[in-house]
């Protein structure tokens, strides 16, 4: 944490003297707030830093991809207590956000970004970011049932839009299926609500692929940086 001032001078605004001045005159922001006393400190690689309206020191932009693990809250903070999807990103300061959720009993790839603008587009309805899951359920569905998923099936809060959908693995054995499906909405619990709907209760959940990224060897509980071009390849 540095002086408010300090940070000014340093990123070329003018003397620190001259810094003083403005924010007594109340020109300079952090984080949204305006400061009008001396001796304020921030952080310059993570607050936002504003004069005039202007931003002078924008906070870092983090993206990662997360391996989360079933029994882990898609939230900041969870009131009771549970474990959070922040718990796993052990060195990464910056405060972030997942882009949209999976449940808690959900595994796999969730991004988690502070750039509000790229999460609020990838989750805008408008946007129809394919999302993959292998889904295990219960009893071994027939193809005429599966086949009513690729249509789109009506759920409580509407039709779904056609979903692809194919076996990866039968065990008649222990009478349960592994479907690979790709949805092209976001809503609550879909995956399972639509395996519901055709009578087959999903005992397993997993996201795989999220646009054209795959969650491939990342371990459980584990995040890494997205590339630059894998960012690209969601915009
Ligand atoms: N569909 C679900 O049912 N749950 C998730 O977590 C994600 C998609």
């Amino acid at each position: 944490m540095e002086r408010l001032q300090k940070i000014l001078a340093q990123a070329g605004v003018a003397s620190r003297r001259k810094c003083e001045e403005m924010i007594l005159a109340g020109m300079v922001e952090v984080n949204g707030e305006k400061v009008t006393t001396l001796g304020v400190k921030a952080d310059p690689a993570v607050d936002s830093i504003s004069v005039n309206g202007k931003l002078i020191k924008g906070e870092k932009k983090i993206y990662v991809m997360l391996n989360k693990s079933k029994g882990v809250i898609s939230s900041a903070k969870d009131p009771q207590g549970r474990k959070v999807v922040g718990d796993f990103l052990p060195g990464i300061k910056e405060r972030v956000y997942p882009v949209g959720r999976l449940d808690y009993d959900t595994e796999g790839l969730l991004l988690l970004t502070n750039d509000g603008e790229f999460a609020n587009m990838l989750t805008h309805p408008s946007h129809h970011v394919p999302k993959t899951y292998h889904a295990t359920v219960k009893g071994v569905p027939h193809g005429s049932a599966l086949e009513k998923l690729q249509k789109g099936i009506m759920l409580e809060d509407g039709m779904t839009a056609p979903a692809e959908v194919e076996y990866h693995d039968v065990d008649t054995e222990n009478n349960e299926a592994k479907i690979t499906i790709t949805i092209y909405e976001g809503r609550n619990r879909q995956v399972r609500r639509m395996f519901e709907a055709i009578g087959h209760k999903v005992i397993r959940l997993k996201r795989i692929k999220f646009g054209d990224l795959y969650l491939q060897d990342l371990g459980r509980g584990k995040y890494r940086h997205l590339t630059p071009k894998e960012i690209d390849s969601l915009l």
